[in-house]
């Protein structure tokens, strides 16, 4: 996709051709056209594919097409270098739109200290900046955030691998509450979502780190009533004996055990393993399971990153994963390097929005199966409400 069929403003088009981007990147392409309307985001994609043009170029149109002054950009990043690095590619851009920056970071002297303050003090459109050294800032009366509408955290996920997160918090009680947030990250683990769900308002996700599922496992859902699912996967685990090896997923320890209750069976073992475990007993059970000795097993997504056994067949979802990429990582349990496997996730109406980000993310309808007669008719599909449409908050008018 060219960057005029993402609607950017013409001084916009100029800059980036004078930069020499040709095409954009596929996170420029989903991600521009969400920062655009106002609306939050949390991205993820890997290192090296255009993140920083993926927020700049929406924010900098925003800003000259809302006219906005002051200082109404807040970049914060990792590191020093990254500082720069996304400064300067601002500056670049400057000179086509009259839009100025400043990278405030630690480690300089006392000559840099007062220009990044005499810039703070006039109000620089854009602040991009190291967590420590802008709170040293912004514990100053001179530095204004009144007029901040735009936060992005670049590299979210580093930053907390650093300690930022303490610093991050402190810096967003300054800021406006009513603002656009960005979120952009190499990966999502748990902290990043819990992260994510303080500080960004009903936020669309654009997830482009991973990979899809395999080809090879089956896919099929559910949509059932919560009192149907251990009747459900009883029946399909009695009846299907050709399945040796299963895993169950759940997202809270607290529901494994109520499974494995549930599931209990005289002709084979099941066994639920949570971090509630020791470790010992952990990999005792793994290695019964790996065995077979263990035909059923129910795990929470802590466990399933690790788990790495080649034959299992078939993996449910008990419920939806806490996010979509965690479905893959689920599924991925089984059709291991090219063994067929099947998955199949039990949605019920809470969970319907979920599965529905799921398929976004796999770029795939599931196969819908249909409920076992004897278990009567599951609830009805509902599609959510369509994402990206809310307009932008200062009267912006499309081109
Ligand atoms: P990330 O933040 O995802 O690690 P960067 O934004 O630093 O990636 O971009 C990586 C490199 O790709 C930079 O050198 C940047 O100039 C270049 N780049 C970004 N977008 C494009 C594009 N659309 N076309 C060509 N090069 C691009
Ligand atoms: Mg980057």
């Amino acid at each position: 996709m060219t960057f005029e069929e993402l609607n950017l403003a013409p001084e916009i088009i100029e800059a980036i051709s004078y930069m020499g981007f040709e095409k954009a990147s596929p996170i420029q392409e989903k991600a521009i056209p969400v920062a655009i309307t106002g609306q939050d985001l949390i991205a993820v994609a890997q290192t090296g594919t255009g993140k920083t043009a993926a927020f700049t170029l929406p924010i900098l149109h925003n800003i000259l097409k809302n006219k906005i002054k002051g200082t109404s950009t807040l970049i914060i990043t990792p590191t020093r270098e990254l500082a720069m690095q996304i400064d300067r590619q601002i500056q670049g851009f400057s000179y086509f739109l009259g839009i100025n920056s400043i990278a405030v970071y630690g480690g300089g002297d006392a000559n840099e200290w007062e220009q990044q303050k005499k810039a703070l003090r006039d109000g620089v459109e854009v602040i991009v900046a190291t967590p420590g050294k802008l709170l040293s800032h912004l514990n100053m009366a001179y530095a204004k955030t009144d007029k901040i509408e735009h936060l992005i955290l670049d590299e979210a996920d580093r930053m907390l691998d650093m300690g930022f997160l303490d610093d991050i918090k402190k810096i967003i009680n300054k800021l406006p509450k009513k603002r656009q947030t960005l979120m952009f990250s190499a990966t999502m683990p748990p902290k990043i979502e819990a992260l994510a769900k303080t500080i960004l308002n009903d936020p669309a996700q654009i997830s482009l780190a991973i990979s899809k599922p395999s080809e090879t496992v089956f896919q099929g859902v559910y949509l059932c009533y919560d009192n149907q699912k251990i009747p459900l996967i009883n029946h399909l685990v009695s009846d299907e004996n050709e399945y040796k090896s299963i895993i169950v997923f759940t997202s809270t320890k607290k529901k494994v055990n109520e499974i494995v209750r549930g599931l209990r069976s005289k002709k084979y073992r099941v066994e639920g393993i949570s971090s509630d475990l020791e470790q010992s007993k952990r990999e005792e059970l793994m290695r019964d399971f790996r065995s077979n000795k263990i035909r059923l097993l129910v795990a929470t997504d802590v466990i399933s990153r690790g788990v790495d056994v080649p034959n299992i067949d078939l993996v449910f979802n008990f419920d939806a994963p806490g996010n979509p990429e965690e479905y893959v990582h689920r599924i991925g349990r089984t059709g291991r390097a090219g063994a067929e496997g099947v998955a199949l996730s039990l949605i019920n109406e809470q969970d319907m929005e979920k599965l529905a980000d799921v398929e976004k993310l796999i770029e795939k309808k599931v196969y819908r199966a249909p409920m076992p007669e004897f278990l009567g008719e599951g609830p009805e599909w509902k599609d959510r409400a369509p994402r990206g449409k809310k307009p932008y908050k200062k009267n912006f008018k499309k081109r």
